[in-house]
């Protein structure tokens, strides 16, 4: 936990008497190699020279996914999963409609299908196809974002009456950085002013190597008003899934993702789409910084069932604290282990937010004192000029945000950034779940920030504390409201400077 500078230096690759330089030059005053840093102030050190911090604690207190097998080509197949992506308006979800009243496994129960973030559907030849049932950008980004690899392959749906949009790029961007192969579903086929060969050229035009073209991404016409071709999308989507060669274990310790989480009249539950291993009722399992025993597992069609294998998504029962979407699920051979893990994780992050959160206050005040610094200079330097930059460059008002979970904040943030003109530009200096702390209020003082609050109680001692340092808090619950008010701010703290 303590490390001396002499040492911090040759750890970081830094000559030592350039080091001792860079210290002062950072605020330490008559260092010398011999002092003694503590682990969180060499951590501090080490981000200035581009290192993560990470907080060393014993590895084995953690659950860790097995490492991949060795030869995937001996295990089983698995159902492919699949994400459908597109333009708005294309029929995203009136696809997916048709494809879950296709679902034998519903028909077989008669329940009644409802949405948990994913559903199977069953082919009468017994292959099954997973889809994602949340159409949009937004969910396969934010998974992508923590690094969950959810989706085999994404179908891109393109409206024959509208073809190529910004959102069909924007799909294939993501598809393309994420290497996941495409098929594309030329939608409305049945429409009069469908007109199928446009989309085939505009997809051409955009690199889209189509079969037609010459290509290998394979593209299907069909409706799902009508159901024209929508068991040739099936087979294609097989088809694909059979060349990629889908396999997995269907034994070991199970891991997978949280898809959704959410509170229902029978208690919380969370989707999960297994990857490995198989999750059954009584299973330890872990994610983020909570675990549960698995009560019971559902389908898409409500209905229980004693077991999910690789490639199927369901929704479990039995927790006390929700996970997070997007968390990856491992399950712990036992309760010890599982609450040994959830410890470590938690200590682990309110380690590293500690050290963030003091690096981000560090690296405020010094903005703001370059900021005055720059300010002063120009005003010196010359008035006109200054004046001259002001109407032209964008200024920036900058938000701290919190909500109360991660998908609130998460929206918060895309709505605040969304918000801006050439004049005035949103930042946000920082994000994260939970109430506001003296710290935020702190950081707000100290960088000249709003704090935005969604969704939780603020405290009054937070209130007054905030109104004294003069920091301005923006309080809601919803997002449009809140979309007004920080426009409303924005303008209101540039008009001085009109
Ligand atoms: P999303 O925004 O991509 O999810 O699109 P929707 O599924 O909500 O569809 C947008 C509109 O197009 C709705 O009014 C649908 O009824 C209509 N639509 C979707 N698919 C078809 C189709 O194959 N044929 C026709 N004629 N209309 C469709």
């Amino acid at each position: 936990e303590f490390i001396s500078v002499a040492n911090l230096g040759a750890a970081l690759g830094v000559r030592l008497n350039v080091f001792l330089g860079e210290l002062e030059e950072l605020g330490f005053e008559n260092i010398t190699k011999d002092n003694i840093l503590t682990g969180e102030t060499a951590a501090l050190v080490a981000q200035e020279y581009g290192f993560e911090p990470t907080v060393e604690m014993g590895e084995d207190e953690d659950l860790k996914p097995r490492p991949p097998p060795k030869d995937p080509s001996s295990l089983p197949l698995r159902p492919p999963v699949v994400t459908i992506m597109g333009h708005v308006d294309h029929g995203k979800t009136t696809l997916l409609d048709y494809l879950r009243k296709s679902s034998i496994v519903d028909q077989e129960h008669g329940g009644i299908t409802q949405h948990i973030g994913a559903f199977s559907v069953k082919m009468s030849t017994g292959k099954q196809i997973t889809f994602l049932d949340t159409p949009g950008h937004a969910a396969f980004l934010t998974m992508r974002q923590r690094g969950a690899d959810v989706t085999d392959m994404v179908i891109l749906v393109v409206a024959a009456d509208d073809s190529v949009k910004p959102q069909t790029l924007e799909a294939l961007k993501h598809a393309r950085s994420s290497k996941v192969p495409i098929i594309v579903a030329i939608n409305k086929v049945d429409k009069e002013s469908a007109n199928v060969n446009r989309v085939k050229s505009d997809l051409a035009a955009h690199g889209v190597e189509i079969e037609d073209y010459g290509g290998d991404v394979q593209v299907v016409c069909v409706s799902g008003k009508t159901g024209q071709g929508m068991d040739d999308l099936e087979e294609n989507i097989l088809l694909l899934a059979e060349m990629l060669d889908i396999r997995a274990e269907p034994d070991g310790m199970a891991e997978g993702w949280v898809l959704e989480s959410s509170i229902k009249p029978i208690g919380r539950v969370a989707t999960v789409l297994v990857k490995r291993g198989t999750l059954r009722a009584g299973d330890y399992i872990v994610a983020g910084t909570v675990h549960t025993k698995i009560r019971s597992l559902r389908n898409e069609a409500g209905v229980e069932v004693d077991e999910a294998p690789p490639g199927t998504a369901v929704e479990i029962l039995g927790w006390k604290d929700p996970p997070d979407a997007g968390d990856m699920i491992l399950q712990a051979p036992n309760e010890d282990k599982a609450k040994i893990a959830t410890r470590y994780r938690q200590e682990l992050k309110e380690r590293t937010e500690a050290i963030q959160q003091q690096t981000q206050m560090e690296q405020a005040k010094r903005d703001k004192a370059a900021e005055e610094e720059a300010e002063k200079a120009a005003a010196k330097k010359d008035p006109e000029a200054e004046e001259e930059e002001s109407t032209g460059g964008a200024k920036t008002v900058s938000f701290l945000i919190k909500g109360d979970v991660h998908g609130s904040v998460e929206a918060v943030c895309a709505t605040v950034l969304e918000i801006g003109n050439n004049e005035v530009q949103p930042r946000i200096l920082q994000s994260a779940t939970g109430q506001i702390n003296e710290s935020d209020v702190e950081m707000a003082a100290t960088s000249g920030s709003c704090i935005i609050n969604f969704n939780n109680p603020v405290p009054g001692y937070i209130k007054r504390m905030a109104s004294e340092a003069g920091v301005r808090i923006l309080d809601h619950n919803i997002i449009y409201h809140l979309a007004e008010e920080v426009r409303d701010t924005m303008s209101e703290l540039l008009a001085p400077n009109i």
